[in-house]
């Protein structure tokens, strides 16, 4: 068995940055920049009222109350061109309306008093210059950086982007990670299940933790025991992907077909790895027909709950370097947690991943987990049931108030 930080290093080095493209802001949600951005514009673009109200001269202001003639309106999408404020006057306006020429604050509505013609406006209190406006480049100068490389993009960048007028944005691509099942006791149409028969339910298991993940999930079907129709599936996949996760048929048995092919078609490493489950593991590439670039192929175990937890510890940290991740943000959030109950074990070499319901304890300022139910590789309602994966040291059982490390599974 080889430890778990030397499989991690192993996969991670055989999981290179994509390329770099442009894609619009709308497709670029999550997505990493290659480059960072200067803005060209400067935002707000134009001096403008946080509030609805009156544009007036904070001078005409200063001995409050005082009524002003109202010399006319300016809404948002307007020039303030047309409505100048001279001495004495005011001019209606609208939130996100620019000031108009001459006018240097802004009164809010609810500090005024109109008069039945419209005509004169009152103002109950004296303001500053400045008050309520927003002024040019307040938020973004021209010039300004407004987004590093390597940053994640969340709605707020795109928001920023868009605000200073980019349309696109260059960033590493988005993998697209194609997913296969193996084994001739599957059936994914739900059909009556003869004997010997399960049902495949890794596949859409891992698609939707792909897709979860950020990146594109190709569906590559499910594929027989079966030697040429492996090979086939696996060519495609190549040809058509930028890293493939398979499941099943990469441990000891006769039949496992996958870890025969894969050795012949790719450069692979099978690894034992000291943790439960998910012990076995298959990592390499396989060279591109097309191009001769390494494909990165995961083969992880067959088992449901095995092939999740591999998932989380080799598939999200090697697809997330690959989508231009930093080396500190390839993993799900990590957290100390306290142990509600004994979290057994016993010691075997391995680190164990527990599936555990953990909850923030407000009162304690504490994670604390307990067991989420059966602990056996092919019991998916534990880990359905499962926040986190409780990591478990080699040793003896954990006991109630030890602290343990705990992958949250969901935010
Ligand atoms: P294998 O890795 O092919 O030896 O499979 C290990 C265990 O996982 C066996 O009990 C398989 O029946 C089961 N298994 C393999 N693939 C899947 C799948 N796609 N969905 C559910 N169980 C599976
Ligand atoms: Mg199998």
């Amino acid at each position: 068995m080889i430890p778990l930080d030397e499989a991690r290093a192993f996969v991670l080095a055989g999981c290179r940055p994509g390329p770099v493209v442009t894609v619009p802001l709308a497709d670029a949600l999550g997505l990493v920049t290659a480059a960072g951005v200067t803005a060209a514009e400067a935002v707000p673009p134009f001096a403008n009222t946080a509030m609805d109200g009156f544009a007036v001269r904070a001078a005409d202001t200063s001995s409050a109350p005082v009524a002003l003639r109202v010399v006319g309106t300016v809404r948002a999408g307007m020039s303030g061109e047309g409505a100048p404020v001279g001495p004495g006057e005011a001019t209606r306006i609208m939130t996100g309306a620019p000031l108009p020429p001459g006018a240097d604050a802004v009164v809010m509505v609810e500090l005024t008093e109109v008069s039945a013609d419209g005509s004169q406006v009152v103002v109950r209190e004296a303001v500053r210059e400045g008050n309520h406006v927003r002024p040019v480049g307040d938020d973004v100068r021209p010039g300004d950086r407004v987004l590093e490389p390597g940053t994640v993009l969340t709605p707020a960048h795109l928001g920023v982007l868009a605000t200073v007028g980019a349309t696109e944005v260059q960033v590493v691509r988005r993998p697209r990670v194609g997913v296969i099942s193996t084994g001739d006791e599957l059936v994914d149409d739900g059909s009556p299940l003869a004997a010997g028969q399960i049902r495949d339910s890794n596949r859409l298991t891992l698609r939707s933790l792909v897709a979860e993940s950020g990146f594109e999930a190709v569906d590559l079907g499910l594929v027989r025991d079966d030697e040429q129709a492996i090979e086939a599936a696996l060519r495609h996949g190549v040809a058509t992907c930028d890293a493939l996760v398979t499941s099943g048929g990469v441990s000891m048995g006769d039949f496992d077909y996958v870890k025969v092919v894969l050795d012949r078609i790719g450069d692979m490493r099978w690894m034992q790895v000291a943790i439960r489950p998910a012990k076995p593991l298959a990592f390499g590439t396989v060279a591109r027909r097309s191009d001769g670039s390494p494909v990165p192929v995961f083969g992880l175990p067959g088992n449901p709950v095995s092939s999740m937890v591999s998932y989380e510890l080799f598939c999200r940290p090697g697809l997330r370097r690959m989508a231009g991740r930093a080396d500190t943000d390839l993993d799900r959030p990590v957290v100390l947690a306290v142990a509600d109950e004994p979290l057994r074990r016993k010691p075997d070499g391995k680190v164990h991943f527990a599936r555990v319901a953990c909850r923030y304890d407000l009162a304690t300022g504490a994670y604390r987990v307990r067991s989420a139910g059966a602990q056996g590789s092919h019991q998916m309602a534990a880990m359905a049931a499962a926040d986190a994966l409780a990591e478990l040291p080699d040793g003896p059982t954990v006991e109630t108030g030890a602290t343990v490390r705990a992958r949250l599974l969901r935010p």
